[in-house]
């Protein structure tokens, strides 16, 4: 009998052994991704922030696309025009509609597009060209904080279309009156001014990451009304 039990608690001890070895292999299995390193929050405004006490390519790189329209529209009236916005569309490209003060016609359609993950290409200009067909009007002008692709340029060779890329925009900006260039920095360095916006909730977004089992986690910007809306933004 005692023999018996004996023999009963040592299957009991190697069983457990062997669970707890069949657990170390499977952890030593699993999938090891590049460590998760926290990527740093957004400069926020501010005499602290480095970013907002001039005008740099460094600082159009990092405005939200809410931010940049708001730049942008300044910019125009400086030229003497009157600004209307429209809604983004799901990617934060904008469209402003400038008006001749005088008759209150519209006059130009400019569409302005922040970050600097994409070249402008020749579709995005074409595009602006047919709105401009459809609104009556013939002056239009595309802005990135970015560059435009070569074919970009060759497309609005032929239409009254003015390509701003980043650089040329803070050329431009650097010749306006030391007034004007600031209250356009000042416009530009609001408070979190960096912080995406949703463009389809218009609210700012907020720092999320991936959670999935086995897998490093990636961070991404999500809507504040996640799950009603499902908008994202890749976090840089
Ligand atoms: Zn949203």
């Amino acid at each position: 009998m005692a023999g018996a039990i004996l023999l009963f608690l040592s299957g009991l001890l190697l069983g457990a052994m062997g669970g707890a070895l069949g657990y170390h292999l499977w952890q030593a299995r699993q999938p090891k991704g590049p460590e998760v390193k926290d990527a740093p929050l957004p400069p926020t405004g501010g005499t602290s922030d480095p970013f907002a006490q001039h005008w740099s390519q460094k600082l159009l790189e990092l405005l939200d696309w809410r931010v940049f329209r708001d730049v942008v529209a300044a910019y125009i009236r400086q030229l003497g025009f009157e600004v209307k916005a429209r809604a983004p569309d799901a990617n934060g490209v904008i469209e402003l509609e400038g008006f001749d003060p005088a008759t209150g016609k519209p006059a130009m359609l400019v569409r302005c597009q922040a970050w600097d993950r994409e070249l402008v290409d020749d579709r995005a200009v074409l595009d602006l060209h047919a709105a401009m067909a459809a609104a009556g009007v013939t002056q239009g002008a595309y802005l990135t904080t970015g560059r435009f692709t070569p074919a970009a340029v060759t497309a609005v060779a032929a239409h009254n279309i003015d390509l701003v890329s980043g650089s040329e925009l803070l050329e431009r900006v650097g010749q306006l009156p030391l007034a004007a260039q600031n209250h356009l920095l000042n416009l530009a360095t609001e408070e979190h001014y960096a912080m995406p916006t949703c463009p389809i909730c218009n609210v700012k977004m907020v720092r999320r990451m991936t959670v999935t089992a086995g897998r490093p986690g990636v961070y991404f910007w999500g809507c504040r009304n996640f799950p009603r809306c499902e908008r994202t933004f890749p976090a840089v």
